[in-house]
């Protein structure tokens, strides 16, 4: 499929034809696929059945609904191959179980959204060593790579400081050590930026988030080249965890906005981050779209937009942050991202109950995550505004 980034979210994947000739396509709700006689098994199993494009078989190995979304994924992500899974976990744990063996040893860019971190102890009970390395640390990249390294793995922009890896150098440094990439792109979506088109080898979605778009569902993606991708789903055959077809269906709905949606938490994203810059509240801004931002030349490098995620740190108190929190009147309260609804969240808090523990993540008790979604950017910062004002008079008066 040719054409731009929205008519791809449109048209990509989907067949013009369809059963029963409906404009959108069916949710195929079985779970196998049975086959006319033992003649038609043979001849299954005599060719090569591991083509999207061929016959299905059973559930657990692709689906017809599943795979017209993940033929419109390839085409956002420019990849040869997609595939989906339950969640973002499920496509960032089969894609390391398939890729990675006792005795390799893998790099980890931080941040890494921390369920990725949590997994390598899962990796170390099976003879897979992690080193961690900080983002856009060039030369401790470098060092950290050994003769048993099969892969880097990186997160960008990460959560929830936004950092904004410079992807060119890393692929330039992976290939010439001959390591494969896999990059967590969540927060850009292939609107902002394509990891493949850089040189990477594998991009990573949480689409729960921003493909969805709509705050119901759960799931993941993997892409890339076909080889590669051949032995994800050879792992994803066995660990069980592919997408259903209801939830490909509400993602093939979710996708077909999600350039007009991204485009619109874009222009938040930056209006509410200047917002915040100049507001006698607060400390720091963490957004990529302010000159001010460690990786804003990076950002402007590599990325179409500076994506929905603007984090800031309240000057004051864990509780004046609270107190701006449950002010807002506008977005939800909780974790995730990406979705129509706006949602902030006193991310620490979230963490741990436990103050040490919190320190130990690196996040201040101050710092407010605040995913936009595609509300006006007046009203959001109207919002924010009597909000900050409450919290500045709360904290006055103790
Ligand atoms: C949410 C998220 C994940 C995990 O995805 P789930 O769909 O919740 O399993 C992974 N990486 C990033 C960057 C995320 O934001």
């Amino acid at each position: 499929m040719n054409g731009t980034m929205s008519t791809k979210s449109v048209h990509a994947g989907e067949n013009r034809k369809k059963a029963h000739n409906s404009l959108t396509t069916p949710i195929v709700l079985s779970s196998t696929f049975p086959f006319e006689n033992t003649a038609e098994i043979l001849d299954f199993k005599a060719n090569n059945t591991s083509s999207i494009h061929g016959r299905l078989e059973y559930g657990r190995y692709g689906n017809p609904t599943v795979r017209a979304a993940e033929m419109k994924l390839a085409a956002l992500d420019n990849a040869e191959r997609a595939l989906l899974f339950s969640s973002g976990m499920n496509a960032i744990t089969t894609t390391l179980l398939a890729l990675l063996s006792s005795g390799d040893h893998l790099v980890m860019v931080c941040p890494v959204y921390r369920r990725s971190l949590e997994f390598t102890d899962f990796l170390s009970r099976w003879g897979i060593e992690t080193s961690l390395v900080e983002s856009n640390d060039f030369d401790k990249l470098r060092t950290a790579l050994k003769p048993n390294t099969r892969l880097i793995f990186a997160e960008t922009p990460s959560n929830p400081t936004l950092r904004v890896l410079d992807l060119e150098l890393l692929v330039r440094i992976a290939q010439e050590a001959g390591v494969l990439t896999m990059v967590d792109s969540t927060f850009a979506t292939p609107i902002n930026l394509r990891p493949l088109e850089l040189g990477v080898n594998l991009v990573i979605h949480s689409a729960t988030k921003y493909l969805g778009g709509h705050n119901d569902l759960l799931a993941g993606s993997a892409a890339g080249k076909t080889d590669l991708l051949q032995k994800i789903q050879d792992a994803r055959n066995v660990l069980g965890g592919i997408l259903s077809p209801m939830d490909a269906y509400f993602l093939l709905r979710g996708i077909k906005t999600l350039a007009l949606r991204v485009q619109k938490q874009n222009q938040n994203g930056q209006l509410v981050a200047e917002f915040l810059e100049n507001h006698p509240l607060v400390k720091r801004v963490h957004y990529p779209g302010l000159p001010a931002h460690p990786d804003h030349a990076v950002a402007r490098k590599l990325m179409k937009g500076s994506g929905g995620v603007v984090s800031f740190e309240i000057d004051g108190s864990k509780e004046t942050a609270s107190t701006v929190i449950d002010n807002l009147e506008l977005p939800y309260i909780g974790p995730t991202l990406g979705g129509v609804e706006s949602i902030a969240q006193q991310q620490a808090l979230l963490l741990s109950s436990d103050p040490d523990t919190r320190k130990a993540s690196g996040i201040p008790d101050q710092l407010i995550r605040y995913a936009l979604g595609i509300e006006d950017a007046e009203d959001i910062i109207a919002d924010l505004d009597q909000a900050m004002e409450k919290a500045a008079a709360a904290e006055l008066k103790t």
